[in-house]
């Protein structure tokens, strides 16, 4: 990838997607459980860019939402209504009742008191809610703390009682046809037997509803699927695919995943030029750079690592050791630490961080009144803009009309 030649004509820094890492990624797991019924439901979150939904959503995907805000996104990107599934612990009743209101695949009930909620709200509007229970399976996903979701101690889902509590009261409701089940443990998992031992957990409950005549039809089996940042080792398609299909002997289920990074992550590039270079203490190097941790904050939000590739005519056999840090005013405020870095980089030679596809532009923010940056496409060996960068006009836009 030329990225002298993007930041030439798309400015810096800048957001980098390979469409065709995306098609592949998304392939290789449709592949995977070719011959069985399966909807690959996209992490919508991951990257919610209207043109990296559509091309998901043109090779057959769903979308996994976790607000309103991206179900529509979602449908304005082509994703038919029957497709998307709407999750998250906290849905406000006007994002439940516009749900229903758009007929969409189900909700993701996260607690009892939203199955009344949902309950209410489908009785008002006269509508059959087809619901899924999130079923926390208590399982550890072995990933960082921030990003474990299937532990009791976690915000998420219910126990496996409970599950049972909510799917006997919505089988005997007006207004409630629970369809689904799902679990999603953690993200960045990089182990296949949590997801199996949960799989297992959560297939031996549907057969106990099965007994109670409550038919499951979709077994959503959540996302989290991890990458290489580094040098983690990674799960298979293939065996992902195996590990869960072992589990689901004898249930007749389409098969629901929301992958987000998996697909994502290792497509996407964060771009950014070198500013300065400066030395304190005598030894400590940092490298400045335009890009920011407003502009991808994962390495001061979770201490992410992620791979730097450096632009430059510098010799990069020559290095020391530095810190690459954006302009904020803040010291968290970095993109990677102890860095080998070439030692005579320039003034805009460009630093591009890797594995910057997934959780990377759909966290920026405005932080010291920066605009957020422009996001470009690479298809077919072609680059187009699919966001533009916002300027300072769009970043005060809302509140400029308030002046007195
Ligand atoms: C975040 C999330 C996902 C996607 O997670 P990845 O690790 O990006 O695959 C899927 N499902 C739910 C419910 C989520 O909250």
């Amino acid at each position: 990838m030329d990225f002298r030649q993007l930041t030439n004509k798309y400015g810096s820094p800048l957001y980098v997607y390979d469409f065709e890492h995306f098609k592949n990624q998304f392939n290789s797991l449709k592949d995977a459980f070719r011959g069985k019924k399966s909807l690959i439901a996209y992490a919508v979150k991951s990257n919610s860019n209207l043109s990296v939904i559509q091309q998901f959503g043109e090779l057959g995907a769903g979308a996994d939402c976790v607000s309103i805000g991206e179900v529509k996104r979602a449908l304005k990107a082509g994703v038919k209504n029957y497709n998307i599934i709407f999750s998250g612990v906290g849905k406000r009743d006007d994002e439940l009742e516009e749900a229903l209101r758009l007929g969409i695949l189900f909700i993701n009930i996260e607690s009892e008191a939203e199955m009344k909620r949902v309950e209410v709200i489908a009785q008002q509007l006269d509508v059959e809610a087809r619901i899924s229970v999130r079923v926390n399976p208590n399982i550890d996903p072995q990933t960082h703390p921030y990003i474990s979701t299937g532990l009791h101690e976690n915000k998420f889902g219910v126990d496996i009682e409970s599950a049972k509590r909510i799917y006997i009261y919505a089988k005997q409701s007006a207004h409630l046809n629970p369809v689904g089940i799902h679990f999603h443990i953690g993200s960045q998992l990089t182990q296949l037997s949590p997801i199996k031992e949960a799989s297992e957990k959560i297939a031996n409950l549907v057969r106990h509803l099965k007994v109670l005549d409550i038919n499951i039809k979709f077994f959503d089996v959540g996302g989290g699927v991890g990458i290489q940042y580094s040098d983690e080792t990674t799960i298979e398609p293939y065996d992902y695919a195996q590990a869960i299909l072992s589990t689901l002997s004898g249930l007749d289920v389409t098969i629901v995943m929301e992958p987000g990074r998996f697909l994502t992550a290792n497509g996407g590039y964060f771009v950014s030029s070198v500013l300065y270079e400066k030395q304190n203490d005598g030894d400590k190097r940092f490298l400045i750079v335009d890009g920011a941790m407003n502009d991808l904050l994962r390495p001061s939000l979770y201490s992410a690592y992620h791979k730097i590739e450096y632009v430059t005519d510098a010799n990069q056999s020559e290095t020391s050791k530095g810190d690459i840090v954006g302009p904020i005013c803040e010291s968290g405020d970095f993109l990677g630490k102890d860095r080998d870095i070439p030692k005579d980089i320039q003034h805009g030679d460009l630093v591009v961080v890797h594995s910057a596809g997934a959780y990377g532009f759909v966290m920026a923010s405005n932080y010291n009144t920066r605009g957020r940056v422009a996001e470009v496409a690479i298809e077919n060996g072609e680059s187009r803009i699919i966001r533009e960068r916002e300027d300072f006009s769009k970043v005060i836009e809302l509140e400029e009309k308030f002046l007195k």
